[in-house]
C-alpha cells in the first residue's frame, strides 16, 4: 500500500457495523420469524396449506376437541406465502433474524383452537372461531332464506350434513318416502 493511499485512508470513515454491539437495521421488506396474533387466528389451517416446507402443521385431536395450530420456526424458509394466504392477516413476519437456540421447544409455536359443537353434541370439523367468521360473512348476505338454508348447515357436523344431504335427496326423488329418517 502506497504512502499516499495511507494518508488517504485516514480520512475515511468506518464501513462496518458494530454488530452485535448494536443493532443492525433491516431492509423495509425483509422477511424474519413468523409470528401468529393468537387473538385473530381462527385455526383454518391455511397457512400450513401454503407452506412449501411443511414449518406449519395442523394437528386434529377431536378426542380432546381441539385443532393445534404448529409452527416450527427452525424448518421455516421465510418464504411469506402464510402471511400472504391467511385470510384475516393474523400471521405476518417480522424484522426478527437472530432465531438461534439451543432447544427445539424455543423455536415451537403452538395455537391451540378448541372445535365447534353441533346441537347434537358431534365434534365438527370447525374451529369456534371458523363457525363464528363463516357465520359473520353470511350475514352479509341478503338472501336470508339462502342464509337460514347455510346457517343450519354450517352448524352441523359432517356425518349429520351428510346424513341431511342424502334425506334431501331422498325426498325429492321419492316424496311419499318422507326422506328415510334415522
Ligand atoms: S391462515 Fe391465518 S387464521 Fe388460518 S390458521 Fe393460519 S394464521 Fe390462523
Ligand atoms: S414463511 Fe414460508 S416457510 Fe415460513 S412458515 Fe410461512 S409459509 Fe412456511
Amino acid at each position: 500500500m502506497s504512502l499516499k493511499l495511507i494518508v488517504k485512508s485516514l480520512a475515511w470513515r468506518r464501513v462496518t457495523r458494530r454488530y452485535p454491539y448494536e443493532p443492525h437495521p433491516v431492509p423495509e421488506d425483509f422477511r424474519g420469524k413468523v409470528e401468529f396474533d393468537p387473538d385473530a387466528c381462527m385455526g383454518c389451517g391455511a397457512c400450513a396449506n401454503v407452506c412449501p416446507p411443511n414449518a406449519i402443521e395442523v394437528i386434529e385431536r377431536p378426542g380432546e376437541g381441539v385443532r393445534v395450530i404448529k409452527l416450527f420456526i427452525g424448518r421455516c424458509i421465510f418464504c411469506g406465502r402464510c402471511e400472504e394466504n391467511c385470510p384475516v392477516a393474523a400471521v405476518r413476519q417480522t424484522d426478527e433474524f437472530e432465531l438461534a437456540s439451543r432447544s427445539r421447544e424455543d423455536l415451537e409455536v403452538l395455537l391451540k383452537h378448541v372445535l365447534a359443537v353441533d346441537g347434537e353434541g358431534h365434534v365438527m370439523e370447525y374451529t369456534e372461531r371458523e363457525l363464528a367468521e363463516a357465520m359473520e360473512l353470511l350475514a352479509t348476505f341478503e338472501d336470508r332464506e339462502l342464509v337460514r338454508k347455510l346457517g343450519e348447515y354450517a352448524r352441523m357436523c359432517r356425518s349429520c350434513r351428510v346424513r341431511e344431504g342424502v334425506n334431501s335427496i331422498v325426498k325429492s326423488l321419492r316424496p311419499g318416502l318422507g326422506g328415510g329418517e334415522g
